[in-house]
């Protein structure tokens, strides 16, 4: 059985409703068009209960099965929110909004949920209760603390969670994911490193906090290749490095900012202890000092291991078994992990066909898409709580 038939017959239809969200990008928490569409539609499909305002700007829509005698509760998680970026796909129903657009897929998430909210609105073919969630600002990777903090779990009784997310690096047709860590850990961090300024002709005056900052660019990479067992994972990014205003004077300071990405919180706190003590010993071996600020809270996306092997199942029926690809973890961040650490569940990444990357200008969730993303969503909910 691929996929479910009256999800193909809706393929159309929730095209349409993809490409209108496609054209109103929305950012971060200010996505109120968005969400007012979710819950237009939500109570168009008969939703037993609708709650909008959660986590901001985030939407819950209750649907329950025909029996909910199993008292089993599954929530179902999409995100909603755009990116500032100006689009460059030329498609017909591009942006209408100048510098923002939906270069990550969430209007392919929300649509795809809404789908598979109105076939199990008209169907009811389970026994139990469906949830299904409407993130905002999963790029700006709070959205998700957000609606928890509101009580999402506990409010709708959620016992188990699961995520998609369309991926342009596998081809259409496929599903892929892993049990344990799935995706990184993400931390920003910013460097203030404090020296002395002085003329640049008289560099024995001061204390060049330029040259501090190079080699402590430089020592950060040993944290990879010195510190952590070669056999973890971890990325130290430097991406933004601040310093002088002229060609002549050596500046007071420099400040760089950057990410670390982890797949476990072993690893995640001994490069955060490295970094400081990198840090500051560098500046004070150049007679400056340094300040190393640690921000952001995303931990590792672990999906469970035995929810992992029920989604693979759901795939491999949607999909074929031959379909549903074992991956290996990535170093992106997403913030369902938040979710994932309340509840046991899994994410799964949807085959959108090889082709522009995640956050390009370029890209464009493939529509070709919807009736798999869809059939999982359903078969996922029908599956563990059968009628
Ligand atoms: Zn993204
Ligand atoms: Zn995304």
């Amino acid at each position: 059985m691929p996929i479910v038939n009256r999800v193909a017959a809706m393929h159309e239809e929730i095209t349409a409703w993809r490409r209108d969200l496609h054209a109103h990008p929305e950012l971060g928490f200010d996505v109120h068009r968005t969400a007012g569409i979710v819950v237009d539609k939500l109570k168009a499909f008969g939703c037993d209960d609708i709650v909008s305002g959660v986590g901001k700007t985030g939407v819950v829509g209750v649907i329950k099965g025909r029996k909910t005698a199993s008292g089993k509760v599954v929530g179902l998680r999409a995100d909603m929110d755009a990116l500032p970026i100006q689009e460059m796909t030329g498609v017909p129903y591009a942006s209408e909004t100048p510098g923002k657009m939906h270069a990550c897929g969430h209007d392919g998430h929300t649509a795809m949920l809404l789908g598979a909210a109105k076939y199990l609105c008209e169907t009811r073919n389970f026994d139990g209760t469906v949830v299904v969630v409407f993130q905002p600002n999963e790029e700006g990777l709070t959205g998700s603390l957000a609606m928890l903090e509101d009580g999402l779990i506990e409010r709708f009784g959620i016992q188990q969670v699961y995520g998609m997310h369309t991926s342009p690096t596998h081809e259409l047709g496929k599903f892929a994911l892993c049990a344990g860590p799935m995706l990184a850990a993400c931390d920003k961090f910013t460097i203030l490193i404090t020296g002395k300024g002085s003329h640049a002709g008289r560099p024995h005056e001061g204390v060049d906090p330029v040259v501090v900052a190079a080699q402590t660019i430089m020592a950060l990479q040993t944290i990879a290749s010195r510190n952590v067992n070669p056999l973890d994972a971890v990325v130290v990014s430097t991406c933004i490095v601040r310093a002088g205003e002229a060609f002549n004077i050596i500046p007071q300071g420099t400040t760089l900012i950057g990410t670390v990405r982890t797949l476990s919180e072993k690893v995640r706190a001994q490069t955060h202890v490295r970094m400081r003590e990198i840090a500051e010993g560098t500046a004070s071996l150049f007679g400056g000092n340094a300040k190393v600020i640690i921000e952001g809270d995303v931990p590792v996306t672990v999906n469970d291991a035995e929810k992992t092997k029920f989604a693979q199942a759901v795939a491999g029926e949607i999909a074929g078994a031959g379909n549903v690809v074992e991956m290996r973890p990535i170093m992106g961040a997403e913030d369902f992990s938040h979710m994932l650490k309340k509840r046991p569940g899994a994410f799964i990444m949807l085959g959108n066909g090889i082709g522009p990357g995640l956050h390009n200008p370029g890209y464009n969730f493939n529509d070709a898409a919807i009736p798999l993303g869809v059939s999982y969503w359903v078969r996922l909910a029908e599956t563990a709580m059968p009628a």
